[in-house]
C-alpha cells in the first residue's frame, strides 16, 4: 500500500471522530449546565422563601405575643382594677369584670388572678374554674412571681399543657396615675390564650405561611421555630408547611425544558448517527483507497507496489529462512495483438491470462500485474521449475477470444533469495533475467545469476564508450558489393557499421541494438549516413545502400534528417536505398508510411530487409510500395541444411517478383547458391562470394581496376564486374 494515499483519509477519519466527539461533550456539557441552572435556580427560590417563612413565623409569634400584652396591660393598668383589688370584694370584680367573660372571649380564654403573696384567689378558663398550678405545673409560679417584680410591662410566655400551647400574660395590677415604684400591695393579673389551629391560622394568613401549626419538640421538621417554657426548656415547636415556589416554577417550566432537552437529545444522537456514519464512509474509502493503491484496475491482481508488500509479507513468514521466488513473465506478441485487434481484446487476452495465472498452482502465494503485459508470481521457497514449465504450458494452447482465435507466448525470468535480499532488490534481479530472456530468443526461462549484473555493468561501460564513439565519429561504414546476378558486375554498396572500440571490435549485432536501446541509434544512423555518402560521392556509377533502424523510422524527424545530410552533400537521393526490416511496418505502419512516402517523393529508395524471416505480409509488400526486397541470409544458408530448403527460398523470390518487385539475395558463400539464386529469379547477388564488406578505400581501388573494362550499364549507372576469384579484399567484420 501506498501510504501516502490513505494517510489523508485516515486523517478525515480522526477529524470526525474528533468533532463528532467534540460535539457530543459541548452538548452533554450544555445540557449539564443547563440542568444545573435550573435545579440551582429552584432550589435557591425554595430556600429564600424558606428563610422568608421563618421571618414571617417569628412576626406572628411577636403579634400573637404583643396583642395578649396589649390586652393583659389594659386590664392590669387600670385605676378601678386597682381600687377593686385592694378593696372589699376583689374575687367578685374579678369574676364579674374578667371570669365572667373568659367564657366567650376573642382576647383571652382565660384568667387568674393571685394576691400579693402569689395565691390564686379566681381563676377562670372557658369560664369555668380550673386550678393553673395543676394544669400549667408550678412554672406558672415563677410566672406570677415574674409579674409581681415587673414594672408597667406584662410578662409573656408560653406554657403546653395536655398537648396545647398557651400564650400566658401576667402584670401586677396598679392604677393608671401611679408612678412606678409606689409602695404594694400588688395583685396579679394573668390571662391566658390558647394557641388553637384557628387563632394560629387567622395570624399566619396575612404573613403568607402555610399550615401554621404546633409540633411537638420531637418532631422532625426544618421549618419550624423552637419556643422556650419559663424555665428555658423546649416546649414545642411552630411548624409550618413549605410552599416551594422554586418547585412549582420548575412545574410551570418543565414541558418547555423537556422539549427543549429533547431536541438537543435528537440533534446530539443526529450528530453521533452522522459522525459514525461519515467516519464509516472514510474508513471504506480509506480501505478502498488503500486496496486501489495496492491492485491492478483491469485484472483486479496485485500491482508493483501491492507486489512489493506481499513479497515483505511472505519472507516474514520465514518458511524456508524467509526465502522467495519471483517468477516475472512477459508476454511475447502482445503488442502485436493490441496493433492488430484493438485495445478491447487485448484487455480481454490480459484478463484471460490473469485469471489462468490465478489458477496455476497452490505453490503461488500472490500473483501481480506489474505493467502492459508483464505478470508475477510469488511463490514461498527456493525456486521451483514446476511454476515456470505451468506458465509455459498455459501458451501452448491458444487463447479464444470473441470467435478470434490468438496465440502469444511468454518469457519468464526468475530470481531466488533468503530474506536479507529486499523485494525491491529481487524485483530487479527477476527483471534482469526476463530481460536476458528476451534478448535470448523468446518462450524462453532464465533464472537470475549474478553474471548477468556483470553483464549489464559490462553492457553499461559499452554504452558510454558508444556515445563516445558517436560523438568522435568513430563508428565508421565498410560496404559491401551488390552485384549484378545478370553479368556478376558491382551495382551498388551496402553501407555497413563498424566500431573499433577500446575494448576491441564490437559486431553491429551488439551496438545497434545497444544504441536502440539508449536512445542513441538516430545519432549513430545520421553518422552512418552521412560517412557513406562521403564516400559514395566518389563512386559516381554506384547505388549506396544505408541500413535503418525501426526506431529511427518511427522518430518523425527522419525524414527531415535524411535530406538535410543529403542536401548537404549534393548527393542524388535517386542513388539512395534506405533498407528496413518488417518489424517496424507492423509495430507503427502509419509512422512508416508517412516517412516513406515522403522520402520517396525526392526519389530515395526503400529495401525491405531480412525478408523471409519474419511476417510481413504480402499486402505490406504492397502498399508501402518497396522498390526492392532483400531475401533473408538464412533462407540461403538453410538451401545446404533442409531438404525443402530450395522450395521456400524459390517460393519466397516468386512472391516478391510476382509484385513486381526486384530481389536481392544476401549471404551467398558458394556459387551454387549463386547459381541457384540466379534461376529462382534474384537480379542482385550480396555475400562474401562477390566480396565482403570493405573500407571505402577498398571500393575506390577495386573500382579503378576495372575502371577501362567499364560494361553497359542500366538504369543509366554503370556496374562494375567483380571477379569470382578476385583478391582478398580487406574484410571489415575481422
Ligand atoms: P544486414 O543488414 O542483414 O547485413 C548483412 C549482414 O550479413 C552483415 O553483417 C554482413 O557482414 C553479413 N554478411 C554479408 N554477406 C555474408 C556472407 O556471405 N556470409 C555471412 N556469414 N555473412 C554475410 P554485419 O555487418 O555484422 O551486420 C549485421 C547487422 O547489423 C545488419 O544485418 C544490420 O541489420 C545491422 N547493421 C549493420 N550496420 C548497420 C547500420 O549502419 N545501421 C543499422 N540500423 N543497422 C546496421
Ligand atoms: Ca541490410
Ligand atoms: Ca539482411
Amino acid at each position: 500500500m501506498d501510504s501516502r494515499n490513505t494517510t489523508p483519509r485516515t486523517g478525515s477519519t480522526v477529524t470526525v471522530a474528533c468533532a463528532t466527539a467534540f460535539f457530543l461533550l459541548v452538548g452533554v456539557t450544555l445540557t449539564g449546565l443547563m440542568m444545573n441552572v435550573v435545579t440551582t435556580m429552584v432550589a435557591s427560590a425554595d430556600r429564600i422563601d424558606n428563610a422568608r417563612a421563618e421571618r414571617a413565623a417569628h412576626s406572628v409569634v411577636t403579634a400573637l405575643e404583643g396583642r395578649l400584652a396589649a390586652v393583659t396591660g389594659d386590664n392590669s393598668v387600670w385605676d378601678d382594677a386597682y381600687a377593686a383589688s385592694v378593696g372589699d370584694d376583689p374575687v367578685g370584680w374579678a369574676f364579674t369584670n374578667w371570669a365572667k367573660t373568659s367564657a366567650d372571649y376573642p382576647l383571652y380564654d382565660g384568667v387568674v388572678v393571685a394576691d400579693p403573696t402569689g395565691r390564686i384567689y379566681s381563676s377562670y378558663m372557658k369560664g369555668l374554674v380550673f386550678d393553673p398550678v395543676t394544669v400549667f405545673g408550678p412554672s406558672f409560679q415563677k410566672q406570677i412571681q415574674a409579674a409581681l417584680l415587673g414594672g408597667r410591662e406584662p410578662t409573656v410566655q408560653f406554657f403546653a399543657a395536655g398537648g396545647k400551647l398557651f400564650l400566658i400574660a401576667s402584670n401586677a395590677i396598679q392604677p393608671y396615675a401611679e408612678p412606678v415604684g409606689l409602695p404594694k400591695p400588688r395583685h396579679v393579673l394573668t390571662f391566658l390564650k390558647e394557641l388553637t389551629p384557628a387563632v394560629l391560622d387567622a395570624q399566619a394568613t396575612p404573613y403568607d405561611l402555610n399550615g401554621l401549626r404546633v409540633a411537638t419538640a420531637a418532631e422532625h421538621t426544618e421549618l419550624a421555630i423552637d419556643l422556650l417554657s419559663i424555665d428555658g426548656n423546649p416546649l414545642g415547636r411552630l411548624a409550618w408547611e413549605e410552599k416551594h415556589p422554586g418547585s412549582e416554577l420548575y412545574h410551570v417550566v418543565r414541558p418547555k425544558l423537556i422539549v427543549a432537552l429533547a431536541i438537543l437529545l435528537v440533534f446530539l444522537i443526529g450528530i453521533l448517527v452522522s459522525g459514525a456514519t461519515e467516519t464509516r464512509r472514510l474508513k471504506a474509502l480509506a480501505q478502498t483507497a488503500r486496496h486501489e493503491a495496492a491492485h491492478d484496475g483491469l485484472t483486479g491482481l496485485l500491482n508493483r507496489s501491492g507486489l512489493l508488500q506481499e513479497m515483505g509479507r511472505v519472507q516474514n513468514l520465514r518458511v524456508d529462512d524467509g526465502s522467495l521466488t519471483l517468477h516475472l513473465i512477459d508476454l511475447d506478441g502482445f503488442k502485436a495483438v493490441n496493433d492488430s485487434w484493438g485495445h478491447a481484446v487485448g484487455d480481454e487476452l490480459i484478463k484471460q491470462v490473469a485469471h489462468a495465472f490465478s489458477n496455476l498452482s497452490p505453490a503461488v502465494d500472490a500473483v501481480a500485474r506489474l505493467g502492459g503485459d508483464e505478470f508475477a508470481l510469488v511463490q514461498r521457497g527456493h525456486l521451483s521449475t514446476v511454476i515456470d514449465k505451468a506458465v509455459l504450458a498455459i501458451f501452448r494452447t491458444p487463447f479464444v477470444i470473441g470467435g478470434r482465435t490468438i496465440e502469444v507466448g511468454a518469457s519468464l525470468g526468475t530470481a531466488s533469495a533468503t530474506a536479507i535480499i529486499e523485494p525491491l532488490e529481487i524485483l530487479r534481479r527477476a527483471d534482469m533475467a526476463l530481460y536476458r530472456a528476451k534478448e535470448d530468443g523468446r518462450g524462453r526461462v532464465v533464472h537470475y545469476d549474478p553474471s548477468l549484473d556483470v553483464e549489464r555493468e559490462q553492457l553499461s561501460l559499452l554504452e558510454a564508450d558508444l556515445r563516445l564513439a558517436i560523438t568522435n565519429g568513430d563508428i565508421t561504414p565498410v560496404f559491401q558489393p551488390l552485384v549484378s546476378a545478370r553479368d556478376g558486375r558491382v551495382r551498388g554498396v551496402e553501407a555497413l557499421a563498424r566500431w573499433q572500440a577500446p575494448t576491441g571490435n564490437v559486431s553491429p549485432e551488439t551496438f545497434i541494438p545497444l544504441a536502440e536501446r539508449s536512445g542513441l541509434i538516430d545519432a549513430l544512423g545520421a553518422l552512418m549516413l552521412s560517412a557513406s555518402i562521403i564516400h559514395a560521392k566518389r563512386w559516381k556509377d554506384l547505388y549506396l545502400s544505408v541500413n535503418v533502424s525501426p526506431l529511427q523510422l518511427c522518430n518523425p524527424d527522419f525524414p527531415k534528417t535524411v535530406l538535410s545530410i543529403v542536401e548537404r552533400e549534393s548527393f542524388d537521393p535517386h542513388r539512395l536505398t534506405l533498407e528496413i526490416t518488417e518489424g517496424v511496418l507492423i509495430a507503427n505502419p502509419d509512422q512508416a508510411r508517412r516517412a516513406i512516402e515522403s522520402l520517396k517523393r525526392v526519389g530515395v529508395r526503400f529495401a525491405l530487409d531480412d525478408f523471409g524471416c519474419g511476417y510481413a505480409s504480402i499486402g505490406a509488400l504492397r502498399t508501402f510500395g518497396f522498390d526492392r526486397v532483400k531475401i533473408d541470409r538464412s533462407l540461403v544458408t538453410a538451401l545446404g541444411e533442409k531438404s525443402n530448403g530450395k522450395d521456400v527460398l524459390e517460393a519466397t523470390v516468386l512472391l516478391a517478383t510476382a509484385l513486381n518487385i526486384p530481389v536481392t539475395a544476401e549471404g551467398i558463400e558458394s556459387t551454387d547458391q549463386a547459381n541457384i539464386l540466379r534461376a529462382a529469379g534474384c537480379d542482385q547477388l550480396q555475400g562474401y562470394l562477390h566480396g565482403k564488406p570493405m573500407r571505402g578505400e577498398d571500393i575506390d581501388a577495386l573500382l579503378d581496376r576495372h575502371l577501362p573494362t567499364r560494361p553497359e550499364t542500366r538504369s543509366g549507372h554503370d556496374a562494375v564486374a567483380v571477379g569470382k576469384r578476385r583478391p582478398a579484399h580487406r574484410n571489415g567484420t575481422s
